[in-house]
């Protein structure tokens, strides 16, 4: 039946662009989807998680989900819809784990492709001189690092949450505490497979296919679809000691902060995070931090007053604990923190990498996990850094804040500028992640709209004071706000869509591309 709806433009070629002549109705879509020989199989009912994220805001129902099990599902899937036209009714998008926070990985009467449940071959690791693993794009990285642990082996760039998939997090950027001197996680990759807009199946690394390589990376889903990925590894460490200290002048702990990164020999995961009107350091959804002395870190009061954490932790094994210790305590003597204010934890490098799973644990039972999550990440230029907090913190979010706040440095110099990520054009910038969570049916402080203006109050105060900051897992609404985040680098952005998804099928959560290019 579709030969007799479809006008197809120039059927002789493989890539022709067919114009539908009417309207189809949705279950007939279906219906043509179900005619493809598929190894996995769609589901039109009880999706309703594919209308979830984390953010639990926007809730868009699909019209189907496919559940994939070969990366030919994905392909053929993909070019039937890019060959019979059925892209200006049929949008798709990639799901990983679901944990956008702003619809990203949803598409109202679209298909979602749940990439959980693609069986690409095992895990598999290589040793060698440069180590690295093969898996699928939608792997989980806990389960990334629970293998290659076995070969004494790991990732170098993580999330601060392991409960995400590669393809999701490397759509966007994956930034933690390790980029400021690996880069985000979409520097640390060797090889993606990718299936394009049009459904062709494409390797590429920077040698071959450069371009679709590093548009896909930090590309927010629109060029293709991640199927698997070679990722760096290097050897891993058994044991970490993890450290925080508190400052309460903001210029001395970011000096320290820039300090540190500026080192060749210092510590291996730097962050730091805002503590503002707080009873207890521990008092952190994010992270299972248990120091040595719980008491005295317990009782500690910010009181009104805005306090700011700097959090370090160095890898080691059992038998270099000795000159572990004199390298921790030789940096830490060159630090200006409140000399009261030092707390040391020592856990497993498994324990510290997937330390805000044990906090999701324990939100989850008491039903504070899947409350909604208006989530403000912006990347801000070093020398405005000041600026932003004294407005911010001084003004801006004066009484409360709803979560925690993240704020550390990364050098942009070890980042890679080819990939599809845009961040501040300066050497050295800062990530600050307002990562609040809001009480269902209140109106108060803690109201999902309250939260939601303040976060526009404060995009609206970097706007106004040109601080050329960028919102890294950017939302936006229209054309023009995507064209001003892209800077000087939306027309190669463009260009790349037209290449690998002229139909503009892919990823319209997002809302870059509204129709075919
Ligand atoms: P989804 O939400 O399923 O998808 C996200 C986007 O990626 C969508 O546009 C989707 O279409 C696309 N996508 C998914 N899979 C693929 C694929 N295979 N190929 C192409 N595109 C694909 N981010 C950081 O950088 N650092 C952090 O420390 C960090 N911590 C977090 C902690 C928590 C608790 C949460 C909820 C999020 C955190 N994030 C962090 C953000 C997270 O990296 C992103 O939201 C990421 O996209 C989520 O991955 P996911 O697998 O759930 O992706």
């Amino acid at each position: 039946f579709l030969i007799s709806i479809f006008h197809k433009a120039d059927s002789g070629c493989n890539n022709s662009v067919t114009t539908p002549l009417v309207s189809l109705p949705p279950h007939e879509i279906f219906s043509s989807l179900q005619t493809l020989p598929l190894d996995g199989y769609f589901s039109i009912r009880d999706n309703g998680d594919a209308a979830k994220d984390f953010g639990n805001i926007h809730h868009f129902p699909p019209l189907a989900v496919l559940h994939p099990k070969t990366v030919s599902d994905i392909s053929r899937t993909l070019k039937h819809i890019f060959e019979f036209g059925l892209g200006s009714e049929l949008k798709v998008v990639a799901r990983g784990h679901g944990h956008s926070l702003q619809g990203q990985a949803q598409a109202q009467g679209g298909l979602v492709i749940n990439m959980e449940s693609l069986q690409g071959p095992e895990i598999r690791v290589h040793n060698g001189e440069f180590p690295y693993v093969d898996v699928s794009g939608g792997e989980l990285w806990i389960n990334i690092l629970h293998e290659t642990l076995k070969y004494g082996l790991a990732p170098k760039s993580w999330t601060d949450y392991l409960h995400l998939t590669v393809g999701g997090t490397l759509s966007n950027a994956g930034i933690s505490g390790q980029a400021f001197r690996h880069g985000p996680q979409i520097n640390n990759i060797f090889q993606l497979e990718v299936v394009t807009g049009k459904g062709e199946v494409v390797t590429c690394s920077a040698n071959r296919n450069a371009d679709l390589f590093y548009g896909v990376l930090g590309g927010l889903g629109q060029f293709g679809i991640i199927t698997r990925a070679r990722i760096s590894l290097e050897p891993a460490p058994k044991l970490v000691k993890w450290i925080r200290v508190l400052y309460s002048e903001f210029s001395i702990f970011t000096r320290d902060q820039e300090y540190l990164i500026s080192l060749k020999n210092t510590f291996d995961y730097i962050e730091g995070f805002v503590i503002k009107n707080r009873t207890g350091i521990l008092n952190n959804w994010r992270s299972s931090f248990d120091p040595k002395d719980p008491l005295q870190a317990g009782q500690f009061n910010s009181d009104g007053k805005t306090f700011y954490c700097l959090e370090m932790a160095k890898y080691f094994n059992p038998d270099e604990a000795e000159v572990m210790n004199q390298s921790v305590d030789q940096l830490l003597s060159e630090l200006n923190y409140i000399p009261s204010t030092l707390f040391f934890s020592q856990v497993s490098y498994v324990e510290f990498l997937d330390r805000v799973h044990v906090s999701e644990k324990k939100l989850r039972a008491k039903g504070l996990w899947e409350v909604p999550h208006p989530w403000l990440n912006l990347l801000i230029p070093r020398r405005k850094i000041h600026d932003f907090v004294e407005q911010v913190f001084g003004n801006i979010l004066k009484d409360t804040s709803n979560g925690p706040i993240l704020i550390y440095p990364v050098n942009q110099t070890r980042w890679n500028s080819k990939t599809s990520l845009v961040t501040p054009e300066e050497d050295v910038f800062y990530l600050v992640a307002f990562l609040s969570s809001a009480v269902p049916f209140s109106t108060g402080s803690n109201s999902l709209e309250y939260i939601q203006t303040q976060n526009k109050r404060v995009l609206e105060f970097c706007s106004h004071a040109q601080l050329r900051v960028k919102q890294y897992l950017p939302h936006y609404s229209t054309q023009e706000e995507w064209q001003a985040h892209f800077g000087s680098r939306w027309e190669a952005f463009v260009e790349r869509k037209k290449a690998y998804d002229p139909l503009a099928l892919l990823a319209p959560g997002h809302r870059i591309f509204q129709k075919a290019m």
